[in-house]
């Protein structure tokens, strides 16, 4: 970059997030979301110390999860990703779910941890949760980084959860709405609810 050039020239306005009326309270801080990260960083390293994890992002939502939490397990690990498409509308899950990008490596005598980003129904996990354990993996284990209250509709474990948050639609760090907020440093209600 030259001498004289603006250098702010082509970012975004820094005070959008601020600006935005369907943005409301800050549900998780960025601050609170990088000591949770930690804590399950450390447990999970405590509990795979000698059986290094193959972690499994689900995309879209928990790549921003995945890659901080990655950096906090203290083990030689290797991850993997996989994009599911649900039946039913944006939000709420029919249950029937169809895997629309695969995993590249093979689970078979594996430790594997699922990352997700959010538990509402765990319809959703329910179907991975399977199709997953039938590939042979020596363990499963589930880290979501939100589990909503009063939602769970499904017969499984978590083993490690980040937050408990109420039934509100939630944007930000990894979750979106048609694709946008996934940057936010923060977790923020969505004014606008659960769009259709
Ligand atoms: P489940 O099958 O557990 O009902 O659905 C989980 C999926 O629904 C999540 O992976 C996510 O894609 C979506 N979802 C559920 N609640 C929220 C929310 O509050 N915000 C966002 N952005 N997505 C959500």
């Amino acid at each position: 970059m030259t001498e004289g050039e603006d250098r702010t020239a082509g970012r975004q306005d820094p005070t959008w997030i601020a600006k935005d009326p369907l943005l409301g309270a800050v549900v998780v801080s960025a601050g609170q979301i990088a000591a949770r990260v930690s804590e399950l960083g450390e447990q999970i390293t405590k509990d795979f110390w000698g059986r290094p994890p193959l972690l499994v992002g689900v995309l879209k939502g928990a790549f921003v999860f995945l890659a901080d939490l990655a950096r906090a397990i203290e083990l030689p690990l290797e991850m993997d990703f996989m994009a599911v498409a649900s039946y039913g509308t944006a939000t709420k899950t029919s249950g029937v779910v169809r895997i629309v990008k695969d995993l590249d490596l093979d689970l078979t005598g594996r430790h594997v941890i699922v990352i997700e980003d959010i538990v509402d129904s765990g319809l959703t996990l329910s179907y991975l949760r399977k199709s997953l354990l039938a590939r042979g993996p020596e363990s499963l284990a589930i880290c979501t980084l939100l589990q909503k209250t009063g939602q769970q509709r499904a017969d499984f474990d978590v083993e490690y959860v980040g937050f408990e948050i109420a039934p509100d639609f939630v944007v930000g760090y990894g979750l979106d709405v048609a694709e946008r907020y996934r940057n936010l440093p923060d977790l923020r209600v969505y004014l606008a609810g659960e769009p259709e």
